[in-house]
């Protein structure tokens, strides 16, 4: 599969990695849209959030398990956003699954 998340995670893109674990692998975005801009994604290729099934909810849990400790890590003690885009409606441009971290400042109100 043609994923460039995938890649990503295997080591065949080079990215700057802020965390990993057995389940997930964080990494800054190449584009930020906030001083802090990091991607948190599945190991395992899922496609979107519209694509977690009860099989596989268990990875996203283990994925927001991480968040808190990631965004300490990146200094956001004021506060962060979480973000999935999902399909077209939704701006999603890669697809592979993946939670955008964004904070560093105080975000704006408007989210649509
Ligand atoms: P989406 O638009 O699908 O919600 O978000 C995709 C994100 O992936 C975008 O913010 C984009 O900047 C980021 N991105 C796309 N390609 C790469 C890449 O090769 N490396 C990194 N670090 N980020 C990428
Ligand atoms: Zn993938």
């Amino acid at each position: 599969m043609n994923c460039i998340f995938c890649a990503i995670v295997n080591g065949d893109i080079p990215s700057k990695k802020v965390y990993e674990d057995e389940y997930c692998y964080a990494f800054l975005d190449i584009a930020p849209q906030a001083p802090v801009h990091c991607l948190v994604v599945p190991r395992e290729h899922i496609g979107s959030a519209d694509e977690i099934t009860p099989d596989n909810a268990c990875i996203v849990a283990e994925i927001f398990k991480a968040i808190p400790g990631i965004a300490k890590s990146l200094g956001l003690e004021g506060g962060y956003r979480i973000v999935s885009n999902i399909g077209e409606d939704g701006c999603q441009s890669v697809k592979h699954l993946h939670f955008h971290i964004l904070g560093g400042k105080k975000l704006s109100e408007n989210m649509a």
